[in-house]
């Protein structure tokens, strides 16, 4: 059970987050059924199945809250509540803190301010300073972020804690974990090792907000319950998410592929061929320093080979590509080879195809909607007439053709020299006999 106050900070605290960070309405459905908890003190913590909420949620607001929640659910994400199990809790917690704010402050969210000052490691790396740290992170509302742990992982800042022999909380204070586990709404049992009665300690997020979970079950429910949040999202997004870093972190840690919208992977694949574009090669003569021959150093420079890069594309309009469709594509084929393109230098051909190649346009520019539009005809549909056309039109055939369509027509019997790109319409069930294949969507 958890009280209506701390439930409404959570809530708002969610479309804080949301909001914020697009990556993680991934978690939109886990987050809305996840089992809510009051917790006596502290902030927050989680045991993985469930987060629980304390009386210090009144010192953060909404904004604080979306990085504190994104806290707890990294956390669940990271497996923290199970891979703690044998290891010193504490330690871990500390670790895993350190690990999620790094992350969360430098990567995931950071338009939202840290909900504290930040902790430096060192802080506990020294013995005698450690408890000190501790109780001040706690008091005066720190937070465990240290810059220079941002490539580390929990494992190693913890072997970085346990070498230091760090052992502070822990010592003296195992006796205090009787008796702590009979009030409600607590984990109890196996899960209820963290200890009551210390306010810095119970449910702070420096170090006190991971609830050990020795139930290996209940680690590959709540997984199972986060890759179907992930599902949902992806069927409100009609498949692919928007390629973030974080986003792709994210899907990492649940094993689940990428899912790339059609403009992230056009991007990437016109970045490296303008990358490829350049060729490394030796300079034509080199004017040796006095005393340096016979010792000549692999000099390479690179040069911009003496062509430009260049494009066909095809769009099949007999298919059931729609106007709308064909303003998203040409925006964004526009402002790609605009972006990506133009200080390389391109040259290429644009077809309007049926079962024939009824219009063409030189590029640049990239013809306009409007333009486009003018000239649609219908027609069934072929692909074969558009190879033959980039055969007689292009004297150098192209780096890539890219053919937007359906995909549901006559194919050529054998692929070319080039790379072709299928750019498919979403409920196209085609499969192109050759070439790389991209859905459309927006
Ligand atoms: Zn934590």
């Amino acid at each position: 059970m958890i009280s209506e106050d701390r439930k409404k900070w959570y809530y708002d605290s969610l479309a804080v987050l949301f909001l914020t960070s697009p990556a993680y309405s991934m978690f939109r459905d886990f987050l809305n059924s996840v089992p809510l908890e009051d917790l006596k003190s502290g902030v927050a913590a989680t045991d993985g199945t469930k987060i629980y909420i304390g009386p210090l949620y009144k010192q953060y607001n909404a904004s604080e809250g979306a990085f504190i929640i994104a806290h707890e659910l990294n956390h669940i994400l990271l497996r923290h509540p199970w891979r703690s199990v044998g290891k010193d809790r504490h330690l871990y917690n500390i670790a895993g803190d350190y690990v999620i704010n790094d992350t969360l402050h430098l990567k995931d969210l950071p338009n939202i301010p840290l909900p504290g000052k930040p902790i430096p490691i060192s802080d506990f790396l020294n013995p005698q300073e450690s408890k000190r740290a501790k109780a001040e992170a706690d008091d005066m509302k720190g937070i465990l972020y240290d810059e220079s742990l941002k490539d580390y992982d929990t494992d190693a800042i913890y072997r970085m804690l346990e070498n230091s022999k760090y052992r502070g909380q822990n010592e003296g204070e195992e006796g205090q974990e009787e008796g702590s586990e009979e009030s409600s709404g607590q984990p109890s049992g196996k899960q209820g090792k963290q200890r009551e009665g210390q306010e810095n300690e119970n449910g702070s997020i420096n170090g006190g907000d991971v609830i050990e979970n020795e139930n290996e079950d209940s680690q590959d429910e709540t997984v199972k319950k986060l890759r179907e949040s992930v599902n949902k999202w992806r069927e409100r997004q009609s498949g692919a998410g928007s390629g973030t870093d974080a986003e792709k972190r994210l899907l990492d840690l649940l094993d689940i592929k990428e899912i790339l919208p059609w403009t992230a992977i056009l991007q990437r694949y016109l970045k490296s061929l303008v990358a490829s574009n350049y060729t490394w090669s030796p300079p034509k003569a080199i004017y040796l320093p006095p005393g340096t021959a016979g010792n000549i150093p692999n000099t390479y420079v690179p040069r911009l080979r003496e062509r430009t890069i260049r494009i066909a594309v095809a769009i099949d309009t007999s298919s059931s590509i729609g106007n709308a469709d064909l303003n998203v594509f040409l925006t964004n084929i526009r402002a790609m080879f605009n972006a990506i393109l133009m200080q390389a230098g391109y040259s290429g051909i644009l077809m309007l195809t049926t079962d024939r190649v009824y219009s063409a346009f030189r590029m640049p520019p990239v013809p306009s909607v409007d333009t486009v539009v003018s000239q649609i005809l219908p027609g069934g549909t072929d692909f074969v007439p558009a190879f033959k056309f980039i055969e007689e039109y292009m004297q150098v055939p192209p780096d890539v053709f890219i053919y937007f369509t359906d995909g549901d027509g006559k194919y050529p019997d054998k692929a070319p020299r080039y790379d072709v790109l299928w750019l498919l319409t979403p409920n196209s069930t085609a499969t192109p006999p050759f070439g790389n294949v991209i859905r459309f969507s927006y």
